[in-house]
């Protein structure tokens, strides 16, 4: 049995996802659960399993990220009025997908405390 997780059978092409963005090091796509208007997942073609797992060398690649959701609000015209970015740990952060992905969550106001 196959141990790859769902994105990196979307990243290999192997199941389908709605893409907002590619290049090299990242992909972008819809979340197929929305929790906002907007929901994309930023991730790293390469498959990190946590937070936890990053490693010194891993600190462009997180950078990188960031960066794509800074443009994807952008495109998406929800910079002026914000946005949550939110990377989930472990059980207790509420991680269902062991592949570091960056929730872009936008088109709505957010409550603080999270939930
Ligand atoms: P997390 O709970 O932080 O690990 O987030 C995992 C996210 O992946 C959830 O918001 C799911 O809705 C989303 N998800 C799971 N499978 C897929 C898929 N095949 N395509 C797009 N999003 C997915």
């Amino acid at each position: 049995m196959s141990d790859k997780t769902i994105f990196a059978k979307i990243i290999d092409g192997e199941i389908p996802a709605d893409k907002v963005y590619e290049d090299e090091q990242v992909l972008a796509f819809k979340d197929v659960n929305p929790q906002a208007p907007i929901h994309i997942l930023i991730i790293p073609k390469k498959p990190i399993r946590t937070v936890n797992d990053l490693e010194e060398a891993d600190a462009p690649l997180v950078g990188r990220l960031f960066l794509v959701a800074k443009q994807l609000a952008a495109r998406l015209g929800v910079a002026e009025n914000g946005y949550r970015l939110v990377m989930n740990c472990n059980a207790d952060g509420g991680q269902s997908v062991y592949h570091i992905h960056l929730h872009l969550l936008a088109g709505r106001r957010f409550a603080w405390p999270p939930g």
